[in-house]
């Protein structure tokens, strides 16, 4: 049985490391499986590209890699590339530039008490809460509303596209198609993905999937922030403009940590 080297985490940060791994992964693992990329994929991976050049809030260094395969993304004319000629400059071949990213997984706060549990889809999540709850863009300008309504677009053709679990990404796609179109503000994006990732939550609490470690709970819990959840009349409801300022801050720029990265 392999050894499992458990990080410690503090579940009221969040780690650059689970979100550079999330970029390796989908980058290097789920988009690596179609050695060509045309139509929707293509669209797909142009768009998720953008939005992590645009908001993601990289180190700098990652910050250039992503500029890099956005500039060059945007450019390509042909209507499909290669995956291989993707790879080329996502390993950044010849740029001269210093840009580079992490060449496997480390799951910090996604690590799961078994290999099997968590990581990467935690780590999704965490990537799309984190893109829309951004309030400055990488060019240093604020986030508009438009940009959050972009962002969620992106999440849904990624999911779509190339999410590894189907079951999953057919259930996101239900939500999106139901509801995403009736966002328009950054703080309703925000909020969307919040209420949808509960819902997910409750669905596959207690299921085989559940890492006994990390219980599905009903997120953010008491602990983190006590005054999302309020009573009346004996029964719990959601402060919703606690969430979103606690979602701000959670997932903001400030509150992501570097522990556990080169
Ligand atoms: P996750 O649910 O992955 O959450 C990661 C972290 O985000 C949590 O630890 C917590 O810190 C924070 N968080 C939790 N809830 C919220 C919230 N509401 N808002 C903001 N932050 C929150 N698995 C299935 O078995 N069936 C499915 O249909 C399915 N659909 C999925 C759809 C998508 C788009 C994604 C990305 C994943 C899906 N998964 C599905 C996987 C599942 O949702 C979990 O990601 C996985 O089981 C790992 O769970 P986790 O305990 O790490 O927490």
């Amino acid at each position: 049985k392999e050894t499992i080297v458990w990080r410690q985490a503090d579940s009221s940060k969040v780690y650059m490391a689970d979100l550079e791994s999330a970029l390796h992964y989908t980058l290097r693992v789920e988009v690596a499986k179609f050695p060509v990329l045309d139509g929707d994929k293509l669209t797909a991976l142009k768009k998720y590209v953008h939005v992590l050049a645009k908001f993601f809030p990289a180190r700098p260094f990652v910050k250039n890699l992503l500029l890099a395969m956005d500039s060059w993304l945007q450019n390509v004319t042909e209507n499909q590339i290669s995956y291989s000629d993707f790879e080329n400059v996502l390993n950044n071949r010849g740029s001269g530039l210093e840009a580079v990213l992490m060449a496997n997984t480390t799951w910090v706060w996604c690590q799961g008490s078994e290999p099997q549990f968590r990581g990467f889809p935690c780590s999704l999540w965490t990537l799309f809460h984190v893109l829309t709850a951004q309030s400055v863009r990488s060019d240093g300008r604020p986030v508009q509303d438009e940009d959050a309504v972009d962002i969620l677009g992106a999440m849904r053709s990624y999911v779509k596209n190339f999410f590894g679990c189907e079951e999953c990404a057919k259930h996101f796609e239900g939500m999106a198609s139901k509801s995403m179109g009736n966002v328009s503000t950054q703080d309703e994006a925000i909020e969307w993905l919040w209420d949808r990732h509960n819902k997910v939550n409750a669905r596959l609490a207690g299921e085989k999937s559940e890492d006994p470690r990390f219980p599905k709970l009903q997120w953010p819990t008491p602990d983190l922030c006590p005054l999302c959840q309020r009573e009346k009349d004996g029964e719990l409801y959601w402060d919703v403009s606690e969430v979103r300022h606690y979602l701000k801050a959670h997932y903001g720029k400030e509150n992501i940590v570097n522990d556990y990265l080169e």
